[in-house]
This record gives C-alpha cells, structure tokens and sequence, in this order.
C-alpha cells in the first residue's frame, strides 16, 4: 500500500528526518489561501499515487497567492499516468543547492533488504540506473542486527558528497532505514534528498508498506484517503453561501434559506471540531465566489467551540479583500465567549437558526435591490 507524499513526510518527520512546513488543499482557493499563510514562495505538488509528477507537470512554483491559484488550477484538473489529481501538497520552496537520491526498499533475489544511494538525484534517477549504474551505491545492511550509525554515514561517504554533508546525510539514510523497520515497508524514499543553505531536507517521500502489515499500522490506516479531509464542499447556482459543522446542521441551514425564499451557493460542511484555521479556510473558500452575496455560518458547538469559530470569522474576514457580509448563528460549546469575541469585534450574530436564515435572506434581497 503505497501512501500520499504528505503523509509520507508525516511519518518520516515523525522519525527525526527534516521536512519543509506544508499544507493539503484539496480546491485551488485553498491553495491560494494557504500560500498567504505561509507568505513564501512555494511548490505546489500533485497528491497521487505514482512518481513522474514533476516531468508530467505535476510539480509547479508559486511566488505569491495569486500564482498558487492559478497553478492549482492546473495542477487540479490533470491526470498523470490515469490517476485524476483531487488533492495537492502546498510546501515552502526549497532552495535546492544539490539534490540526492536514497531509498531502502527489498531486494527479492537476495531476500533483503538493500539501500541504494546516490549524489546524482532528482527526477532521471531511472535513466541514471541504466546509463551509470556505477554512481548508485548499493549497501545490504544485515537484518538480524541493528543497522549503526557508522554504516550509514560509510555510504554518504560512498555516495561521494562533500565532507560536510557526510553527517547529515548519513544520519538521514540511518533514519530512512529505521522508518523502513518500524512501518514494515516495502519502500522508503527520498528523491530528491536536498542540501540546501539551511540542511538537508527529504523535498520528496514514498512510502509503501506491506499490504500483510497494514493490520499492524492501524494509525497509517486511518490516513489512507484524506477521511480527514478539512472541508466538504459543493458549489451550487444561489447567491447565499451556507457554512455549517456537520452535514445534517449545513443541509438544514439550506432548507431554511430556500424557505426564506433564498437561493444557497454552496454547501459547505466544515466537520466536527473544526479549528479556528478550518474556519478560516472555509470562510476563504466561499469568499472568493463571486456570486455569493452573503455568508450564512450556521454553528452549533459541540466538539466545535463558538470561541474558536467566532476567532476563525474575525482572521478570515481580516484578511479577506472582498467584503462580503455575514450572518451567524453561534451557540452550544462556549457560546458566551464566542458571542462575546464576535460582540468586540461589531460583528452580528443570531442564537436562532430561523431568525439568522431569515435575516441572511433579507439581507440578499437588500443587497441585490441596490443592484450591487
Ligand atoms: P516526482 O517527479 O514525482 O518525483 O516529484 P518530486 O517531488 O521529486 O519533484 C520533482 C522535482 O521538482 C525535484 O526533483 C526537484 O528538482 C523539483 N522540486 C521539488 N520540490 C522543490 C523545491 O522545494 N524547490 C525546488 N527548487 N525544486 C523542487
Ligand atoms: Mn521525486
């Protein structure tokens, strides 16, 4: 079973071995509003199940949030190699001075396991294996004691890397091998390893364990198909957008905004426990849909609290360019602290999920008799 990168990443950082700070979105606006986030350049990376995505178009640069949307876009509506790319991985762009290659995976023939490396990574590692096989190191540690320190940095060494990346590389190759160990892995890689003016960085990972382990990796299990993903969105013709935690509370907020007389423009379900982050992301989301005349949040706190929910409104509004107004019903979990930030902060709320429909449905009409 083979993981998505970011996953992968996950759990080789998890294992000591450095990484960049990145971010799934799953809709370019998403994207766009993650790379604001981070206000760096970033790569934005196809989440699929096979290798090549940087020759096949699936890797690309971004400046600024605007460029992210706009290589999102592109990145969201291809295949590569048959998979549709339905999720992406927004990571700060590394400043590559070097790229390697390291991988543990089995040897079949020699019924072991073997690592190969190499100072000559990137994405014609197959081509080199033909062309210079020379320059890819094979080491075959011995699985019936611990794999040391000493012999991992002895193939840094091999690999030919400058004498100051002989420690930290070799210190990445032990740790790809324990990851390996501990995951029952059938493949543990890193192509491109990177050297870069702040170390050495896994700018890629792959990850396949043994489908006869998984039973014992319940917590990989779990991440499988993004289950936890952080939204669930669908666009719809109205002009109301309609965010709710939970499906059944978004789907009841709809049918109170068509019993109003108002159109929905999307339904949006933000999850339980939703974060302040989430709500933040969510409130992006729909912002940036140019039909949508009014937000309509609909919260009833239970694992979600108000106080963190009131907080994400008051940063995505912040920091959104267009100003479109709201309407929120805020109770449940932490209710008098959430209407209390969203009070200081002169923004209307409801306790009741009819009158708040009701008032978001007015408010449309309003705006849409100014003609604006
Ligand atoms: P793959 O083609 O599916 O293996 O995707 P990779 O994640 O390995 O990316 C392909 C190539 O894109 C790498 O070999 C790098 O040359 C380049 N790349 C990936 N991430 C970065 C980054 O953070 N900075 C820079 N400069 N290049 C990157
Ligand atoms: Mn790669």
């Amino acid at each position: 079973m083979r993981f998505f990168e970011n996953v992968a990443k996950e759990i080789f950082n998890k294992e000591g071995i450095p990484i960049l700070e990145g971010h799934v979105a799953n809709y370019p606006e998403e994207a766009m509003t993650i790379s604001s986030e981070m206000g760096v350049p970033v790569v934005v990376k196809a989440q699929v199940l096979t290798g090549g995505r940087g020759k096949a178009g699936g890797v690309k640069f971004a400046n600024n949030p605007g460029e992210a949307l706009k290589v999102s876009e592109e990145i969201l509506g291809m295949e590569i190699k048959g998979e549709k790319v339905k999720h992406l991985l927004i990571e700060e762009k590394a400043e590559i001075l070097n790229e390697f290659f390291v991988t543990v995976s089995v040897d079949r023939g020699a019924r072991r396991p073997v690592i190969l490396a190499s100072n000559e990574g990137g994405v014609e590692i197959e081509n080199l294996a033909k062309t210079n096989p020379e320059k890819i190191i094979k080491y075959y540690p011995n699985p019936l004691i611990d794999f040391l320190p000493y012999e991992a940095r002895e193939i840094a060494r091999k690999m030919g890397v400058s004498s100051e990346l002989i420690s930290p590389i070799g210190d990445i190759i032990w740790k790809l091998y324990n990851v390996f160990k501990k995951y029952d892995a059938d493949t543990a890689e890193i192509n491109p390893l990177v050297s870069t003016p702040n170390g050495v960085i896994a700018a890629d990972a792959k990850l396949v364990v043994e489908n006869d382990s998984l039973f014992r990796h319940q917590d990989l299990v779990e991440k499988l198909h993004y289950k936890q993903k952080a939204v669930d969105f669908v666009q719809l013709d109205g002009d109301i957008a309609v965010i709710g935690n939970g499906a059944g509370l978004t789907l009841t907020a709809m049918d109170m905004i068509k019993l109003n007389g108002g159109e929905p423009a999307t339904f949006l379900d933000i999850g339980g426990g939703a974060s302040e982050h989430i709500i933040n992301q969510a409130l992006s989301i729909v912002l940036n849909y140019d039909r949508v005349k009014v937000v309509f949040l609909n919260v009833l706190g239970g694992i979600t609290k108000a106080d963190d929910v009131a907080r994400g409104v008051i940063k995505a509004l912040e920091g959104a360019e267009r100003k479109v107004p709201i309407v929120i019903r805020l109770t449940g979990t932490n209710e008098e602290e959430g209407q209390k930030i969203l009070d200081e902060a002169g923004i209307p709320f409801e306790v009741s999920m009819e009158k708040a429909a009701k008032k978001a449905v007015e408010l449309c009409e309003e705006i849409k008799a100014k003609g604006k």
